[in-house]
Formats: C-alpha cells, sequence, structure tokens
C-alpha cells in the first residue's frame, strides 16, 4: 500500500502530498512519522492507494504509526482541500486546527492511572501462606479483597510501595493501567431542572429549525427572549435522533454558569473546549468528542473544528461578535468553517443574535437565510430605558467631569437605595479621533466617512482605509470653539473619581490591567454578584452575559469611543455594545435604567439604540453602507507584508502592487479601490509593515479574492511575512 502524506511542516516548498510506503494496520487519517530529507518527521496520512509514479529506488517507508485511531477525518480533509483552494494556505497549517495544539510531538499524551486488584480464584488459606512472612503485605492484601480496586498512588500513602511490587510477583494482586479523563470545571454541575414551556414564539423558531433541516437560520431575539431554551431543545432533537451538535459562543461568554446551565440539562454529553483549559483538559475533552463518549461540544471559535463526526446542527450564539474572526494565521472566519460543516452534514447551522451581524440580516432579508424571530423578553419584562445625556451641554455649563450631572444623581439614589451600578467605558483598539467638545464635531475621511485616526508621530489624520490625510484640529471647523478634545480616560481615573465623589463605596475594577491572571475575570464577577462592591467599572468585558440581579443602573460613559473608532463597522458595534450593556440592567425583579453620556447626541445609532429598534438602525446602516460600498457591497481584502528590513517589505508590496493593477485591469468593474500604503500601525514587534487595500465589488469576489491570495503567495519571500486578510475586523 502507498500512503498519501501532508507533512507537518508550514512551508510552501513541502505543501504537496507526499507517497510513502505504508506498513499493514495504516489508516486513513492517522498521523505517521516519516524520514525526510536527513530527519525523521510527524505527517498525516490523508489517503491510500495501490500504486504511485515515484520510483521503488525513491519510495521511503512510513517508519510508525503514531494514532491508533484516524485523528483526521474525511470531513477535516474536505474541508482543508475547499480552504486551501481558496485561500492558497499551507495544508499542514490548515490541518492544524482540527487538533488540540500541543498533540503534535507528543506534547500531550492521556492520562493512565494504575489500578491494583486483588486477584480472584485465591482462597484465603493461599494467599495467608503466602503472605505468612510478611505482614505488610498480608495487610495491603487484605486491604484490597475488602476494598476491590484501588489506585496504586493512593495505596502506595498507606501502605509499603515494596509489597505492592511483592504481591504482584506472588501473582496475588493484578496491575491494570486505565485512561483517566481529567475534566474541566469539574466542580461545576447543574441540578436537573424542570423543563419550561415554550412560548409560542420560541415554539415557532424551534419548529422551523426542525422541519427545515437543512440550511441557514438567523434566530434574531432581544436579549432575555430565550434563545438559549431554543439551542437546548434544538441539540436534544439532534441527540434523539442519534446526531451531534456544536455551539459557539464568544469566549467571554463562556462562564461556570453557561456551563452549569448545559451540564444540568445534558451531563457528561457535553465537552467544552476554550482557551482557558489546561493541554490536558482540552486533549481528553477532544478525545471524548472524537470517540463518541461526548456528543456536544461547546466552546469559542476553535470548537469550530470539534472532531465530531455526524452532526445534527451547528449552532453560533451572538454571531455578530468580533471574537468568531481568528487572529492567528491562517486568519480563519469561523461562521465560513461553521457553514462548510453543515452543508457536509447536512444539518442547519443556527446564528443566534439580539443585534446580528449587518450583513448576516442583510442575507436574511435577501432570503439567503430563514429569519426566526423572538420579539419580545421572557415574561414580558421590559428592557430598561435608556436615558441620552448630551455632554457638550455639560462643558458649556461649567462641568468638566466625565459624570454628567444626571448620572451623579442616579448614581447617589442607587446607592442610596443599597443598589448596584456598572460604569461602562469602551476602549476597544489604540486609535483617537479628534472631537470638538462644544458641539461634538468629528473630522472624518470625505471619501470614507469613517473618522480620521491622530497619529502622533507624524502630527496628522488619517483615513485607515484610503491614504487621506490632513492637518490635525486646532479649531472646530463647525462652531469656531478650540476646546478639541482627544484620547479618553482610562478606566482606573473613574474609579478614583468615583471614591472622591461618594466616600467610601467600593469600587470593582474590569479592564485588562485587572484580569491578566486565569481566573481574575470570574472573581470579579463573582465579587460583584455576591455584592462585595457597589460599582464595578469596566471595558467591553463587563457587557457580556452576565446577570446581576442588584444591578439597577448602568452608565455609559463614553459612547462616542467606539463610534468614533476608525473602522466602517463602527456604528454597528455601537449598536450592539448599548444594546448587549443596557441588557446588564434590571435583569431581576427591580427596574432598570441606563444613561449614557455622548458628545453626539443627535447621532441615529442612539435614537434607534435607545428605542431598541434594530430593523430601523439597520436600514439606515444598510443604505449608508450601499452608498460607500463597504460590505456586505463589497469585500474587503488586505494583504499586509512585515518584516525587519523595510526597503525589503516596501520593495515586495511594489511587486504585488502590480501584479494587483494588471488583474484590475483585466476586469476593472470587479474593484472598487486598491492602493498601497503603510499599515496603520507601522511597526509591531520590531518589524516594518506596509500593507495593500482592495475592495472587491461584484459576483465574481470570491474568485477575486483567490486571485489576490495567489498574488501574494506568489511573491512570498522567506525574510518577510504576508498575512492576507478578508474583510479584516481591524484594521491595525
Ligand atoms: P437570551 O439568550 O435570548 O438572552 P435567555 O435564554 O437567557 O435569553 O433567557 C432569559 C431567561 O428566560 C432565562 O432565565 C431562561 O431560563 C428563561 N426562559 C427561557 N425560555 C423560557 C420559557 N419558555 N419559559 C420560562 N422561562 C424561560
Ligand atoms: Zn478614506
Amino acid at each position: 500500500m502507498i500512503a498519501e502524506v501532508i507533512v507537518d511542516i508550514s512551508n510552501h516548498r513541502v505543501d504537496r502530498v507526499f507517497d510513502y510506503l505504508a506498513p499493514d494496520g495504516t489508516e486513513v487519517g492517522c498521523r505517521v512519522s516519516v524520514p525526510f530529507g536527513n530527519r525523521r518527521i510527524e505527517g498525516y496520512c490523508i489517503g491510500l492507494k495501490e500504486t504511485t509514479d515515484v520510483p521503488a529506488d525513491k519510495l521511503k517507508s512510513v517508519e510508525a504509526i503514531l494514532d491508533d485511531y484516524p485523528v483526521v477525518t474525511e470531513e477535516m480533509t474536505d474541508i482543508m482541500r475547499r480552504l486551501v483552494a481558496k485561500y492558497r494556505w499551507r495544508k499542514a497549517d490548515v490541518l492544524r486546527l482540527f487538533l488540540p495544539a500541543r498533540m503534535r510531538q507528543d506534547g500531550v499524551r492521556p492520562l493512565r492511572v494504575r489500578y491494583a486488584t486483588a486477584n480472584a480464584g485465591i482462597g484465603t488459606e493461599e494467599a495467608a501462606e503466602k503472605t505468612r512472612r510478611a505482614p505488610a503485605q498480608a495487610e495491603l492484601l487484605e486491604y484490597l479483597r475488602a476494598e476491590g480496586s484501588c489506585r496504586t498512588s493512593e495505596l502506595s500513602r498507606k501502605f509499603s510501595p515494596a509489597a505492592l511490587g511483592a504481591l504482584e510477583r506472588k501473582g496475588l494482586i493484578t496491575i491494570t493501567k486505565e485512561r483517566l479523563l481529567r475534566k474541566p470545571y469539574a466542580s461545576v454541575t447543574g441540578e436537573p431542572t424542570e423543563e419550561v414551556t415554550l412560548t409560542a414564539a420560541q415554539e415557532r423558531a424551534l419548529q422551523a429549525v426542525l422541519r427545515g433541516v437543512k440550511g441557514t437560520y438567523l434566530l434574531h431575539g432581544v436579549t432575555g427572549s430565550g434563545k438559549t431554551e431554543v439551542y437546548i431543545r434544538i441539540i436534544l432533537d439532534c441527540l434523539a435522533r442519534g446526531k451531534t451538535a456544536v455551539m459557539l459562543v464568544p469566549e467571554i461568554s463562556l462562564t461556570p454558569q453557561m456551563l452549569r446551565l448545559f451540564r444540568a440539562r445534558f451531563g457528561d454529553r457535553v465537552a467544552i473546549l476554550h482557551s482557558g483549559l489546561s493541554a490536558g483538559e482540552r486533549f481528553d475533552e477532544w478525545t471524548r468528542l472524537r470517540e463518541g463518549s461526548a456528543e456536544i461540544a461547546i466552546g469559542a471559535r476553535s470548537a469550530v473544528f470539534a472532531p465530531l463526526s455526524g452532526l445534527g446542527a451547528v449552532i453560533v450564539d451572538e454571531e455578530h461578535d468580533a471574537s468568531y474572526s481568528s487572529e492567528q494565521t491562517p486568519q480563519y472566519n469561523t461562521l465560513e468553517i461553521a457553514r462548510m460543516r453543515a452543508e457536509r452534514n447536512e444539518c442547519p447551522l443556527i446564528l443566534g443574535s439580539a443585534t446580528p451581524d449587518v450583513e448576516t440580516y442583510w442575507r436574511a432579508r435577501r432570503g439567503e437565510y430563514a429569519l426566526l424571530e423572538l420579539p419580545e423578553r421572557i415574561n414580558r419584562r421590559a428592557l430598561p430605558p435608556i436615558e441620552i445625556v448630551d455632554m457638550t451641554r455639560e462643558v458649556r455649563a461649567g462641568n468638566p467631569s466625565f459624570l454628567s450631572r444626571t448620572l451623579r444623581d442616579r448614581l447617589e439614589s442607587c446607592l442610596q437605595a443599597g443598589r448596584q451600578a456598572i460604569l461602562f467605558l469602551n476602549r476597544r483598539g489604540y486609535a483617537s479621533y479628534q472631537q470638538c467638545r462644544s458641539c461634538g464635531y468629528v473630522v472624518k475621511c470625505d471619501d470614507c466617512d469613517v473618522p480620521m485616526v491622530y497619529h502622533r508621530d507624524e502630527n496628522r489624520l488619517k483615513c485607515h482605509y484610503c491614504s487621506a490625510r490632513r492637518e490635525p484640529l486646532s479649531v472646530c471647523p463647525e462652531c469656531g470653539a478650540t476646546s478639541i478634545r482627544q484620547g479618553s480616560i482610562g478606566t482606573e481615573r473613574v474609579a478614583a473619581e468615583l471614591m472622591r465623589l461618594f466616600p467610601g463605596v467600593r469600587v470593582l475594577r474590569m479592564d485588562r490591567d485587572t484580569t491578566e491572571t486565569k481566573d481574575a475575570h470570574e472573581e470579579i464577577l463573582t465579587a460583584f454578584r455576591n455584592h462585595e462592591a457597589d460599582v464595578l467599572v469596566g471595558t467591553q468585558m463587563v457587557a457580556k452575559g452576565h446577570d446581576f440581579g442588584e444591578c439597577t443602573l448602568v452608565g455609559i460613559l463614553e459612547a462616542d469611543l467606539s463610534l468614533y473608532a476608525s473602522d466602517f463597522r463602527a456604528v454597528e458595534r455601537t449598536f450592539q455594545l448599548i444594546t448587549q450593556v443596557a441588557g446588564r440592567a434590571g435583569r431581576a425583579e427591580h427596574e432598570g435604567a441606563v444613561v449614557l453620556q455622548t458628545f453626539s447626541p443627535r447621532h441615529y445609532v442612539f435614537r434607534y439604540a435607545a428605542a431598541g429598534d434594530y430593523k430601523g438602525f439597520y436600514e439606515r446602516e444598510i443604505n449608508l453602507r450601499e452608498t460607500t460600498k463597504f460590505p456586505p457591497f463589497s469585500t474587503i481584502v488586505r494583504i499586509v507584508v512585515s518584516g525587519e528590513e523595510e526597503t525589503r517589505a516596501i520593495d515586495n508590496l511594489h511587486r504585488i502592487n502590480d501584479a494587483v493593477k494588471a488583474l484590475r485591469e483585466e476586469n476593472p468593474s470587479a474593484f472598487a479601490y486598491a492602493k498601497s500604503m503603510r499599515a496603520p500601525m507601522k511597526k509591531l514587534q520590531s518589524k516594518y509593515r506596509v500593507q495593500m487595500l482592495v475592495r472587491l465589488i461584484g459576483d465574481r469576489r470570491d474568485e477575486y479574492v483567490t486571485r489576490l491570495c495567489e498574488i501574494a503567495d506568489r511573491y512570498r519571500d522567506d525574510r518577510l511575512t504576508t498575512v492576507v486578510e478578508v474583510d479584516p475586523q481591524n484594521l491595525r
């Protein structure tokens, strides 16, 4: 037999399928060890065949088979082929995505534990005879006969280890090795709860999925409308049909609370995959899924690669979340992989959100996805009212603080009533825009209509989507004021200011600085839930999926920060954030209130967000996207070249640029824009970065994405790094 092997080296020169002579027992999908050049390396056997064109004297043999089961399934190979064809990624890079990171190179192994068992069929007398002169052995044997099987590590603590060995040699006991599965969050268990009766809307959504089977569904339900219960019913139906299911959630929502809910419903049939697990735990959860002893995978982005066969549903909760696009290479798009898996398994893909991605909603409106709606909260509990405070008025009234008078009053009565508050401060990205503090004017690019970013090193404002630049503001062109604001406050300053204004107030901070350790995030949330603090000040980390019964006030301090991020999705992100943050107030019995502070109170996003009007917002946004030719009306492709030698990177980009130009001349109507420039972050980790930005339009966009990937691949250079990003989330 001949094995077709992909060697586990991420390099274009060896990015082929190699033939090796295969020993008996070689299975498709196993990892193998093969001679390669003058070393021995790991590879994946992705096929077996009878003959090869490789001459017999050149043909080498597989040296060892590393797995006793196929780790790469046919489905994985299939998806690998599609991704390689579309993006020109290295085959080995794609296959690695499917396997637990540390599995390669034997970085992690199953945990085996030794058990001792007293041999049956040996009479008491015989046993006594054989241990007559060894009281330690006699004692141990008696213990084992009474207890049955015991871990040897435990026995060694109580008895002499020598006795154990002696008993084994005398044939009185048997020592076996058994695999022990490491279980993450073992203490998180849930009591089975009573089944709730679905609301009419939930029932309609569920039936649509169960009846329709294939295809993509968008479950659009306001916060607290019971989407999770619908997912659970879909999964129950999968299990009843002998199928499996994957459910993806943003990393940050994968809390013990959520895990408890799923363990209560599904027990050990759930496996969890996310970056907080140890390599061993991850490997074992992965193993349970592969072997079929767990049938439901719940996890963050990378769980889309869960080794499940017979998928009955793929669910993506909070589908709009930016964490679904990967920032490592290869930069896969989680939704695209989810769709590929659903298609291949002929099962439904369910995307859920209270604030769907504008592009997803657009596809649903066009009939590409089935739109399912849950327009009301469970028990019809009202969403908290959102009060918009005009910060320019505060400035004019002589209040320079970042707390408006309204928010300060609300905070005071909230604390007096013994309740809790969350102050939310969005500090996404590094970008800073310039804004007039007296009228709220923000400098935007004339062509792209996105805010321009101030670059301190050049003292210029720049547009990150084209190369437009201009002088920074000193006087507002709208109102003539000279108080131009730039940068923003941090959570630390907010906390300090609160303690000055409200002596004795207990403040918790949650941001990147305070959540460096693994469990810090959960500890802060638990402390707040236990009312060990009165106010939680935090960044977008506090926005998601937490229930605090005593929290009745949410303050959004600088709503403009996300709004004026230099990103065409900025308005959309702001709408999503406000909706999510507001959902934190008044989840329980108490009425909640939300105060939103902004220098641009008339911006349409606030009006729609305050009214909870997603559709109104969507209409507005989609029209703008159409006029400015941003996704979904175009596909943005960014080719980033970086390297330690600046001129080498620039020369390389020139070559890419020329090739793209030639491509554009062939079919000018497919390109809305194509230009090279320095990357917004010109230097990162001592590497210079230059980029080419392209906006593709028309029906053949997918084809042109591939052609751009081909161009980048053709000019690749070992001393440079070239990355192609399709619809990047973050233009840094
Ligand atoms: P979403 O995911 O849409 O934000 P959740 O799934 O968190 O909403 O549901 C909100 C709350 O309503 C949860 O506490 C959930 O247990 C409860 N719930 C969901 N469906 C029902 C139902 N049909 N009857 C009663 N309570 C429900
Ligand atoms: Zn521009």
